[in-house]
């Protein structure tokens, strides 16, 4: 039985604990990918484009054309808990979809991370972050806008690299990562681009907000989805429903599509997975699964966001208004469409 020693306390230095806090924020580069384009939306941008080599392993860039930053911006931007979307007096009420300033300095510990951005009425500069070490902001020619690349991610964390898939799983993976956000924001363009070859392109839609979700969901989803789906518009309680839930005839056996979605943010929720479920209780087969997306919107008072690192989950306030304003407006719908529950309509 060796003596205990008592071991000694120390305050980790930054770039470990960048590499620390890098685990949770990027599992993999469809993650990195979607922290990207996440702050490129936030920066209100109309038009994004990616591009990916080797699964984005080899290298991510994402370029967008919106407000940019400038020389004196981007060390702050590299470094941990630094965030120009929160001031700490409005976590209760968050609007944009980083607010925890660690992206960025994730991506600049755990690989080689490039920044060339330019701001209205500035000079375009460069900050480059190589495992953790920050080099000097350098001038740089750029349009208005923000090209973020990444390369050689997880070179830095070569226990995190050994768990990479294959080169066509983390395509796959990246371009349902950019999938999900494509299919949120009607009136952004987007182009993905994987070694070389367009994965998809489009436009940014015109028009207001349930037009234009209903013609990108076309184009993502598939004309056959949108005309086989129940349009849902509803709202209650300060709860607005919006999206297209498919009619059973459309349903496949296989795993369906449901994409779900809070205040534009992708999320996988298991309560919201629940309510799709219950709101065709009795109208589809046993193991079928409907094909759906739906987009809750509320006061960002009413739901917390801030419950997992890469924000996948959300704690609704009151979650059995969320759950029954689904189930009930997919009862009602489908009642309509002639698909009547045999007895649970009319809840
Ligand atoms: P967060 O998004 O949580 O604030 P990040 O590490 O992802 O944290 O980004 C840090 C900051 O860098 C952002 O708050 C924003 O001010 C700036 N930033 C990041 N990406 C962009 C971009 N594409 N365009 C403009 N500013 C950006
Ligand atoms: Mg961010």
């Amino acid at each position: 039985h060796a003596p205990h020693i008592r071991p000694i306390i120390r305050q980790l230095d930054e770039s470990t604990a960048n590499r620390i806090a890098a685990g949770e924020v990027v599992e993999r580069p469809a993650s990195a990918v979607r922290e990207l384009v996440e702050n490129a939306l936030d920066a209100g941008a109309t038009r994004i484009d990616i591009a990916i080599d080797e699964g984005g392993k080899r290298l991510i860039r994402v370029s967008d054309d919106g407000c940019g930053m400038t020389a004196g911006d981007l060390p702050l931007a590299v470094s941990r808990h630094a965030t120009s979307k929160i001031d700490g007096s409005d976590l209760l009420a968050i609007r944009s979809f980083g607010f925890r300033g660690e992206a960025l300095a994730s991506l600049g510990a755990v690989g080689r991370l490039t920044i060339t951005s330019r701001a209205d009425g500035d000079d375009a500069a460069r900050i480059a972050v190589t495992a953790g070490r920050v080099d000097a902001v350098r001038p740089a020619a750029a349009n208005r806008g923000t090209v973020v690349e990444l390369r050689d991610l997880f070179f830095a964390t070569p226990a995190r690299l050994k768990f990479m898939r294959s080169e066509r799983a983390e395509t796959q993976a990246v371009a349902d990562a950019v999938r999900r956000l494509v299919m949120a924001e009607p009136w952004v363009g987007f182009t993905l681009t994987a070694g070389g070859r367009e994965i998809f392109r489009v436009d940014a839609e015109q028009g207001e907000l349930f037009g234009a979700l209903q013609t990108r969901l076309a184009r993502v989803m598939g004309r056959d989805f949108i005309d086989n789906a129940l349009p849902l518009d509803t709202e209650r309680d300060g709860l607005t429903l919006t999206g297209f839930a498919a009619l059973p005839t459309y349903s496949r056996g296989a795993a369906v599509a449901q994409h779900l979605y809070v205040n534009g943010r992708p999320v996988r929720d298991k309560l919201l997975i629940g309510a799709l479920r219950a709101g065709y209780m009795d109208v589809l087969a046993q193991g079928r699964h409907p094909a759906a997306v739906l987009y809750l919107t509320c006061d960002p008072q009413l739901v917390d966001v801030n419950v997992h690192p890469a924000k996948a989950e959300v704690r609704f306030r009151d979650p059995q208004a969320a759950r029954g304003l689904i189930v009930s407006a997919l009862r009602h719908g489908l009642a309509q469409a002639g698909h009547r529950a045999s007895s649970t309509v009319g809840d």
